[in-house]
């Protein structure tokens, strides 16, 4: 066992955690261009990286998130740098490790891999297992002490990525979907539920399991949607990472309205609702998670 790890569970069974926010935004503010590959800055960025990490920490979150949610060979070979899944997840955590210290816990962050599997796709579902275990193992290989499978659509992609992190060592493992309003009830794009969302990634092994990004919802939306996964975890800590606030379209520009100080009233509502983990997805700042973290660590 990796005592940092151990050190994450008894941690959580002790009191509310708080993850970071965004990393994307916050790599744009320091000029990484729309649509860029964020996740080569891994290597060839890597201060920037690190200042995003420093801020985060600095705003009191225990989980730091690598700056690799698209790392796998089907996202980067988009970029060009599909033979570089190794060398870029390696440096993400290494990056993240080396900024959050003993102060913090280091998520290894997997998005999908950006595909449909069969039968709705024609991606092999062999093939996106050897992806997904080709990232989770650089990511243990540079010092994450988790990895969080993140964005899933798919129960059975989450449940792949969920088994293929297990199979190549990861001691504990998050899995968060992004859900949407429907006719009904939160759902994710695929139609799935928060009971079957968590259902599926519990069976695949998952130690927490949760939600977050989902353009369409509201913060209110999110309270309750907590309130459903927590229904259905049991046992298993619900983290909790929405955006700030729905987005919209000004200036040609997305824009985020949800002030901290409103976030984190959010937040400490998610944490009364039963989540264990709270942090922030799109549109969050290190101003967010610092005014959640005051509000929960109070
Ligand atoms: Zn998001």
């Amino acid at each position: 066992m990796n005592p940092r790890t151990t050190a994450l569970r008894q941690e959580l069974a002790r009191r509310p955690l708080v993850c970071d926010g965004a990393t994307g935004t916050q790599l744009q503010l320091q000029g990484l261009a729309p649509g860029a590959c964020g996740e080569l800055w891994c290597v060839e960025q890597p201060d920037r990286v690190q200042q995003v990490h420093r801020n985060y920490l600095a705003a009191g979150a225990d989980l730091l998130t690598t700056n690799s949610f698209g790392g796998t060979s089907y996202v980067l070979a988009g970029h060009g740098a599909g033979a570089r899944v190794r060398e870029i997840n390696v440096a993400a955590a290494r990056l993240a490790r080396a900024i959050a210290g003993d102060r913090a816990w280091v998520l290894g962050d997997v998005g999908p891999f950006g595909g449909m599997l069969e039968p709705f796709g024609d991606a092999q579902h062999d093939e996106v297992i050897m992806a997904f275990c080709e990232q989770a193992a650089a990511l243990l290989e540079g010092g994450a002490d988790a990895i969080l499978i993140e964005t899933m659509s798919d129960p059975v992609e989450a449940a792949l990525a969920v088994a293929a992190a297990k199979s190549v060592g990861a001691e504990f493992i998050f899995a968060t979907y992004a859900f949407q309003q429907s006719a009904s009830g939160y759902r994710t794009m695929m139609g799935t539920t928060a009971a079957e969302a968590v259902a599926a990634a519990i069976d695949a092994g998952a130690d927490a399991v949760g939600a977050n990004c989902g353009t369409e919802l509201s913060l209110a939306d999110y309270e309750k949607l907590t309130t459903e996964l927590v229904t259905a975890a049991g046992a298993m800590p619900v983290i909790v990472q929405p955006n700030a606030g729905s987005p919209k379209l000004i200036d040609g520009k997305i824009h985020y309205a949800t002030t901290p100080a409103d976030f984190a009233a959010t937040a400490a509502r998610f944490s009364a609702a039963g989540a264990r983990i709270v942090g922030g997805c799109c549109g969050s700042t290190p101003a967010h998670i610092a005014a959640m973290a005051a509000l929960l660590k109070r």
